[in-house]
């Protein structure tokens, strides 16, 4: 059993995309990423903090906007306009959830697609579904790089994906079939769940439940990839999967934490890396 490293993963990522943002710097381009932050969500600040230092250690600028809960659409709309036009911006960064009173989806599809560096604009989800050039949404992205560099087999296998939202399960599913994985989506209407789980070669746990996946779900030398971001009974940060549990089943496992969540982050610099290089053209 392998267990795989998201924190070492995510640093080599890092590392490779500080390395070319020092050459784009060497050519005259300097990377930006603008980061909005609207009213004061603890966990938001959290995220939007670790994009911030990510952003310092990779060597791109980040353009913070920490705007009070008051703000309104317009307002928003207004800022999300002119950094669309900013030609030294790359990437706009919304910190989701916004508070009540604005519409996220209309937010979302005001950012330029060229600019939208979380993957989440319908034109980038468009095109990731029909296999044309676009930012592919950081989350299941970076699962798909956590398998390729731990030379997890995708082509021909069976894959599940637990749960279908649309940032994490579906995306996740469209990137597995892309790499020749046969794949079933499962959620909560889903009617026999451990079945299908137990033919899964590669199991995405991504359902939001504490220690849901106990050995039952699990086949004998699976992949298992846990997305989950939940507290335990005691408040402690645990996965969807039961990990002690299940990891002797497994073949290679992702832990919670230092799994699935330091990539997520490194995969939005590596997005807006590739927008910057985009000006070269
Ligand atoms: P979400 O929008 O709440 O979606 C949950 C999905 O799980 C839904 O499709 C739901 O089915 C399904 N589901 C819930 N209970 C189920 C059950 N008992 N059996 C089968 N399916 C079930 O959640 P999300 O945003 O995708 O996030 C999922 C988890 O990943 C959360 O813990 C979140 O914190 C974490 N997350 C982590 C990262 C990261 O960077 N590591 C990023 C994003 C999310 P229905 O559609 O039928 O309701």
């Amino acid at each position: 059993m392998t267990i795989i490293d998201g924190k070492k993963t995510s640093q080599d990522i890092k590392d490779e995309v500080r390395d070319e943002v020092a050459k784009l710097k060497k050519g005259g381009v300097e990377p930006m990423l603008a980061v909005i932050l609207v009213g004061e969500n603890p966990a938001s600040q959290v995220y939007v903090r670790n994009k911030k230092r990510a952003c310092e250690y990779t060597g791109i600028r980040s353009l913070s906007y920490e705007l009070p809960e008051n703000t309104t659409e317009e307002e928003l709309l207004k800022l999300i306009d002119e950094l669309n036009n900013r030609s030294d911006c790359d990437g706009i960064l919304v910190q989701l959830p916004l508070p009540k009173h604005i519409d996220e989806k209309k937010i979302t599809n005001a950012i330029s697609p060229k600019k939208d560096v979380d993957g989440f604009h319908p034109v980038n989800v468009g095109n990731m579904l029909i296999g044309d050039e676009c930012f592919l949404p950081c989350t299941p992205h970076g699962i798909i790089e956590l398998l390729h560099r731990y030379g997890v087999v995708l082509d021909g296998k069976k894959a599940v994906v637990v749960g279908r939202s649309n940032i994490v399960g579906k995306p996740m599913a469209m990137l597995l079939l892309r790499e020749n994985a046969t794949v079933t989506i499962c959620h909560s209407h889903t009617s026999d769940l451990k079945k299908e789980c137990t033919e899964a070669d590669i199991l995405i746990a991504a359902i939001g439940k504490p220690k849901f996946f106990t050995p039952e779900y699990i086949k004998n030398g699976a992949a298992v990839i846990d997305v989950g971001m939940d507290r335990d009974e005691n408040g402690k940060l645990c996965g969807d999967v039961d990990f002690e549990a299940v990891k002797d089943k497994c073949s290679f496992i992702t832990p919670v934490p230092g799994g699935v969540g330091p990539m997520t982050i490194a995969m939005l610099m590596q997005n807006t890396l590739i927008s910057s290089s985009h000006r070269m053209r």
